[in-house]
């Protein structure tokens, strides 16, 4: 088993790592920058060590980080979410430095990081692809012409991309024109790389992704799938674990894909594939993404499955746990993406100082965060700051459970996207389980929420300032 990790990454993610290697009796290693000095993960971690003065420079210093983790005697590093999590090189530097990356092989990384190539690698693999280039595009008229044959509306992509970024959509020939250049640009300034494609844009799609595990003995399972169409401007909102809108027939179905996707790619370690569902049934690869994701949670908590553990025993060599059948699934969880963002003013960052925090709790409820009262937000990072998951045994106990965790939850300071979703808990689409990708586009109204604060709330900001006054 693996003695000490070093944890690339901060916020809640870095937490969440710490946490498993607490239960698994490794020591864990926590790198911040400046910025982050105050940070949860930094005081969690067994050691901390600064890693420069930059916010973001350091948490992407590939030989700095395996230098670090070398010096400090780990064996292993875990890379997180985003950050260097899907970066081939960085897992190619740790095996040369002879530290385990805790994730798949950098060749894999690098096939599945370039969504081209997944894609020739899903229709090698007998895998439905959405239809488009098979390349990487040369030239706008080979974009326009490639979108004539395909048909509008296409989507535009960096071939590079992730966490919703360098994707637009193209509804007829001048916008292709018009937006060829602007995602070239996104993607060079973005993701260091000019490579774009375009696909058939589905309609309103619901957007449904499988978890899978696999190992070094040639073992490969998956742990059911995700809903993630409450998105905008293709980022996810709120998860859903399993999806309310498949029947049992297309869960066991696009489980086994994920897993026949995994195979044909040697892929080991957890990864999640992505698929669309269009409006008549069918699915479509979208992509790989080869990290352990945001998401992950609601997964664990219907299947019982701890994903960074398996991850951590997977990268050591072990064979998997569990065998396919042997996966159960119990109820849904849903994640709440807390956001400090204001939904009322097109949801621009909120950053700042919390100034009173507090989990909520009781049945059926987790909280991933690595926020405190007091913690001052950095504005160099991503805009998360909490994920609330719940679960229950009906979906309508997880929506009902859903509201009471998001009113429970205090946290005082910054705008957040809570009351954003209670809106959405209340839409009746949501309720009745039939929702797409265009959900929140359709529903532009449910921002208009009113923001004076419920009487509860407030009698607990008066008790808070009046304790603060008196010094209790
Ligand atoms: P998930 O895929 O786990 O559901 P996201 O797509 O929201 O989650 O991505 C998680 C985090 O990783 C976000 O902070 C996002 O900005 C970042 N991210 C994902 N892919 C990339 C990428 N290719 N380049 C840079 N950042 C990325
Ligand atoms: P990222 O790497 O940024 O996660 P994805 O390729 O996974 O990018 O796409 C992100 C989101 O964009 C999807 O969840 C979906 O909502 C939307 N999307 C992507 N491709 C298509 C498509 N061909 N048709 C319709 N929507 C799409
Ligand atoms: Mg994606």
């Amino acid at each position: 088993m693996l003695r000490k990790i070093l944890i690339a990454n901060r916020g809640e993610i870095a937490v969440r790592i710490i946490r498993a290697c607490a239960e698994m009796g490794i020591r864990s290693v926590a790198i911040y920058s400046e910025a982050d000095r105050f940070a949860l993960h930094v005081k969690k971690a067994d050691e901390s060590y600064c890693i420069g003065s930059e916010p973001m420079s350091g948490y992407l210093n590939i030989y700095a980080l395996v230098n670090l983790a070398a010096a400090t005697g780990c064996d292993a590093i875990h890379p997180g979410y985003g950050f260097l999590s899907e970066n081939a090189l960085f897992a190619k530097a740790c095996k040369e430095r002879g530290l385990i990356f805790i994730g798949p092989d950098a060749e894999v990384i690098h096939r599945m990081g370039d969504k081209t190539e997944a894609r020739k690698a899903m229709v090698a693999a007998g895998i439905p692809v959405t239809p488009g280039s098979s390349g990487n595009l040369e030239s706008v008229e080979e974009a326009l012409e490639m979108a004539e044959s395909i048909g509008y509306p296409i989507m535009l992509k960096a071939t590079s991309g992730g966490g919703g970024r360098g994707i637009r959509r193209c509804d007829n020939a001048e916008e292709l024109q018009r937006n060829y250049s602007r995602v070239i640009s996104e993607a060079t300034k973005a993701f260091g790389s000019a490579d774009v494609f375009l696909e058939k844009c589905i309609v309103n799609p619901k957007h449904i992704e499988v978890q899978v595990l696999a190992d070094h003995h040639g073992n490969a399972i998956h742990l059911y799938e995700r809903d993630c169409s409450i998105q905008r401007r293709n980022q996810k909102l709120i998860e859903i674990a399993p999806s309310p809108q498949l029947d049992e027939a297309q869960r066991q179905y696009i489980g086994g894909l994920a897993v026949i996707a995994a195979k044909s790619v040697g892929y080991t370690n957890a990864g999640t594939v992505e698929f669309l569902l269009d409006d008549n049934d069918r699915f479509y690869f979208m992509e790989m993404n080869t990290r352990v994701q945001v998401e992950h949670t609601i997964t664990e908590t219907v299947t019982g499955v701890d994903i960074v553990e398996e991850q951590i025993r997977i990268a050591a060599g072990l064979p998997l746990r569990f065998k396919q059948h042997e996966i159960v699934r119990r109820g849904y969880a849903i994640q709440f993406r807390v956001n400090a963002e204001d939904p009322k003013n097109s949801f621009l960052p909120s950053f700042g100082k919390i100034t009173r925090y507090y989990a909520p709790g009781g049945p059926g409820v987790r909280t991933d965060t690595a926020i405190y009262t007091g913690y001052e937000i950095p504005p160099y990072y991503d805009s998360m700051v909490a994920k609330v998951i719940v679960n229950a045994l009906t979906w309508e106990d997880a929506i009902q459970r859903g509201e009471r965790a998001l009113k429970d939850m205090g946290l005082f300071g910054i705008k957040t996207t809570i009351p954003y979703y209670l809106q959405i808990l209340k839409h009746p689409e949501f309720r009745t389980a039939c929702f797409n990708t265009g959900f929140v586009e359709q529903h532009g109204e449910l921002v208009n929420y009113s923001n004076k604060p419920r009487p509860e709330v407030l009698a607990s900001v008066i008790a808070a300032a009046m304790a603060s006054h008196t010094g209790l």
